[in-house]
């Protein structure tokens, strides 16, 4: 577990997600009451609240978690930091939350996703009772001290993808809506994942956060980033350099997920950053070969 300040009102808790450092973070967010944005999986939750200990704050303090979307790296750690944080209620976008009040259909899916090598590194969920849930695709959250939370509509990675703009910094906390910048190990890639990616909604959010002129995103994976147009301009590239890869690859006939995902991403395998580079580019070609299988099945 590390600590990183971000600005005032903000810290940024890295709690080895996939057991490295450097990939994944919990945001706190401090105005007269604390929010926590992302949850890591239920194998982080340990560090985050290690993290929390370090930083004074009394588990009673926490009285909101906000999830980007339902993803098991960013919702998946929700139902056992809601049991450790008895004041917290859980906001996420409620098409999904089901999900977390009973995780039996998500698990099967989730696994399917990110493929057995990664599997057992996502931990399980603990569901919530629907109580504790609240809806967040309109929230505006008022922390006091002139810190407000407000959600934004960013599908494309996923169908639930919201982000949370904070008003007093203007940054925006980003989740996976546009690409991941993990500088630590010289990775960075928008990550399109089976089942429910939508590449032209994809487009239009990385358009949409564009237009806002935002000075910084806080990117789960990871970090804040002040370069942001050079950010969204990055995930953008590659992400129109994985779509003529697949496109050519179907047209070619029986595409090779591994093979198109070396080619992607090249990587060393000696890094502690390979598992992750192998595993969420593989998850990416395969969406995106999802999603375009299916587009023209439907011309
Ligand atoms: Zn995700």
């Amino acid at each position: 577990m590390e600590i990183i300040p971000v600005d005032a009102h903000i810290t940024a808790i890295d709690h080895n997600l996939l057991g490295i450092p450097g990939i994944g973070v919990t945001y706190v967010v401090r105005g007269d009451t604390v929010a926590l944005i992302e949850t890591g999986t239920s194998l982080t939750v340990p560090h985050t609240l290690a993290g929390l200990e370090q930083l004074g704050i009394r588990p009673e303090e926490v009285e909101h978690i906000l999830c980007t979307h339902i993803h098991m790296d960013h919702a998946g750690g929700a139902g056992y930091l809601a049991a450790a944080l008895p004041r917290a209620h859980v906001y996420i976008n409620s098409s999904v939350s089901k999900h977390l009040v009973d995780p039996s259909k998500l698990l099967p899916s989730v696994r399917r996703a990110v493929g057995e090598e990664a599997w057992p590194l996502h931990g399980d969920i603990k569901p919530i009772p629907a109580e504790r849930l609240l809806p967040a695709e309109n929230l505006r959250l008022d922390l006091g001290r002139d810190v407000v939370l407000e959600a934004i509509a960013t599908p494309g990675h996923s169908p639930d993808h919201l982000s949370y703009r904070d008003h007093k910094s203007g940054g925006l906390f980003i989740g996976d809506a546009a690409g991941l910048a993990m500088d630590r190990w010289h990775l960075a890639l928008p990550v399109t994942p089976v089942p429910t990616y939508d590449l032209e909604a994809h487009r239009a959010t990385i358009a949409r956060i564009r237009s806002y002129h935002f000075p910084r995103i806080y990117i789960t994976h990871y970090g804040p980033h002040d370069d942001v147009d050079y950010e969204l301009n990055r995930a953008q590239e590659k992400l129109e350099e994985l779509v003529a890869l697949v496109d050519a690859a179907i047209a070619d006939g029986d595409p090779d997920v591994n093979a198109l995902a070396a080619r992607w991403l090249p990587y060393p395998d000696d890094s502690p950053g390979a598992l992750v580079a192998r595993c969420w580019s593989q998850m990416s070609v395969a969406g995106l070969i999802r999603y375009e299988t299916k587009r023209r099945q439907s011309l």
